[in-house]
Formats: structure tokens, sequence, C-alpha cells
């Protein structure tokens, strides 16, 4: 996915610079018709600029005056641009993005991509990924006021502190990958609780280190396992075996079909963690549910002493919140 986007974006990149010099000839035309004293300066400057670059070449001594003689036609240009209602820098190179000079990437030697093309890669990537966009669902968006901060029944703390340190848990797994001593994480409790958000959050910054990590639902798991099973390819189960970082929301969802849930997930499981592969989930039941529907196979490959389980209490904030 992320090859294809970058792909696409340099075919962009290369139509944007296309238009960009189609822009400068007409408006170079256009300066020519108003005024044609600047053409014949810019010629002048042609020669100029060429003299210097031969006599450079030639083991001639450059001739002081060069830069000064520019600087006097460029200035002669800028003021007649100006008299003709035209903006002094109008035949200035056009770029979109100056930084980069829409190349796309800037920096040397090692070429880095430009803000600017990073912004439009990461703009895709989570569109394709279901993430909604760069400014939704990030740690520093994540804001644990709207959890109430009243002591919960029965216990010292309240759901703004749960929510609190799970934020920093949860920001500190994303920024240490792949130094992490638990590669499985679980997010356990009933919906409206942050799970799916702080996933989204944790992908995100994952994604932004470079990270290949990949996001779906339990339910699209299970059909592309089901796919595999029946058609014998395997190209997409791969994908998901390969991720460095798989995260999988809302495991218990995806239908309970006989001979198939159970296993594929155990073997998603097992052969991830065999792998020393980061998997995360999270999931509505509680771990008697997920035991009863999964079996205890599945069930203690993800609730173990090896695996951060978080669990997520208190009530609902969307509910509470909405109109
Ligand atoms: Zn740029």
């Amino acid at each position: 996915m992320r090859s294809d986007i970058i792909r696409e974006l340099n075919a962009e990149y290369d139509r944007q610079r296309a238009i960009n010099a189609q822009e400068e000839t007409l408006r170079r035309e256009k300066a020519a018709v108003l005024c044609p004293e600047i053409p014949r300066l810019e010629a002048e400057r042609d020669q100029l600029i060429f003299g210097g670059i031969r006599g450079v070449l030639t083991g001639r001594e450059l001739t002081d005056d060069i830069p000064a003689r520019m600087d006097v036609i460029n200035r002669r240009i800028r003021s007649l641009l100006l008299q003709n209602g035209l903006a002094e820098d109008y035949l200035e190179p056009v770029y979109s993005c100056r930084k980069c000079r829409d190349t796309g990437y800037c920096g040397e030697p090692v070429k880095e991509m430009c803000d600017c093309f990073r912004t439009k890669f990461f703009t895709r990537l989570y569109q394709r990924m279901g993430l909604g966009s760069a400014q939704e669902q990030t740690f520093e968006r994540f804001d644990p006021d709207v959890f109430p901060d009243t002591p919960m029944e029965g216990r010292g703390f309240s759901q703004r502190d749960v929510m609190q340190m799970y934020l920093k848990r949860c920001r500190d797994w994303a920024e240490n990958y792949p130094d992490n001593d638990r590669r499985t994480v679980v997010f356990m409790g009933q919906s409206g609780l942050g799970k799916t958000y702080l996933m989204h959050c944790m992908t995100k910054r994952l994604l932004e280190k470079g990270v290949n990590a990949l996001l779906i639902s339990a339910f699209s798991f299970l059909d592309t396992a089901r796919r595999a099973y029946f058609s014998g390819k395997t190209e997409d189960m791969d994908t998901l075996l390969d991720a460095d970082v798989l995260l999988i929301d809302d495991m218990g969802s995806e239908p309970l079909m006989e001979n198939i849930t159970i296993v594929q997930w155990f073997n998603l499981i097992n052969e991830r963690q065999t792998r020393g592969k980061a998997t995360v989930v999270t999931t509505n039941l509680m771990e008697n549910e997920l035991r009863e529907r999964y079996t205890e196979r599945v069930a203690s490959r993800l609730l173990n002493n090896e695996a951060m389980v978080l669990h997520f209490i208190g009530e609902d904030v969307r509910r509470r919140t909405s109109p």
C-alpha cells in the first residue's frame, strides 16, 4: 500500500512540474508581448551567465563585474514587470512548493520526503486504512478530560485516571516500538470507552515512524481468512502474517463459523507470536466470554503474563455527551 501511494504521488508531482513549466512559458510569452524589452534583457542575462561559465571552463578568470551586471539587469526586469502591471516575481520559476521545487524530496546527500509530500502521503495512507484524517484520533488530540473524574463505585480512582494512564501506556508502547517487552496487547471493555480511538492513535504513530503496521477489523480478518481457506490463495493472509504490527479491531463481532473462525484466530495469533510479531486486539468481550467463544487455546494466547491487557471500565462517553 505504501509503495502504491508513493508511486501515485511521484506521478502527480511529475504532472505538477509539467503544468508549472507550461505556466512559466505562458508568463514569459505574456511578458514579451507587453514589453519586448524584457526578452531582450533576458537574452542579455543568459549571455552573461553563459559567458561566465565558458570563462570558468576555459580557465579564464571571471570578470568581477558579472554579478553586478546581472543585478542591474534583474532590477530592470523587475521594474519593467511592475510598470506593465505584473508582479515583480512574475518570471521567477513557478513552484507549488518552494522547499522541494515540486520534486517531493529534499535534503543532501540523503533525500527525504518533503513536508508537502509527507502530508499527502499520510493523508492517503490513513484514508485507505480507514483511519480518518491526520488531524483526527491522535494521541495529541486524545482528551482524558471527557471522562468523568469522580471515583468509580467501589474504587479509589476515576475513569479519567484510568484513561490518563492508558493514554500514556499506549503512547509509550507505540513510541518505544520495537523495544516492547509485551508484543501482544489486548484492550477489553464495552464499546464507547475509547478502545478503538486509542488503537487508531497507536496505528498512526507507528505509521509515522515508518513501521509496517496494519489495522483491520475482526470482520475483515475473518473474511480474508475465509477466502484464503476456500480459494487456497494466501497472499492476503500472508500480508496479515507479515505486518510487523497487526491491529485488529472488535474481536468477537465477526461471525463464528464452524471449523474456520477459531482455527483461523489461533493460527494467526500463534504464528505471529512465534515470529515475534506484535499484535494488538480490541474486544467487547469479557475474559470468560473470550474463553467461551474462542476456546482456552486461543484465549490463553491473548490473556497471559506476556501480554499487556488493558481493561477499559466506566461509562460510554459518546452516550453521555451526545444529545
Ligand atoms: Zn515540498
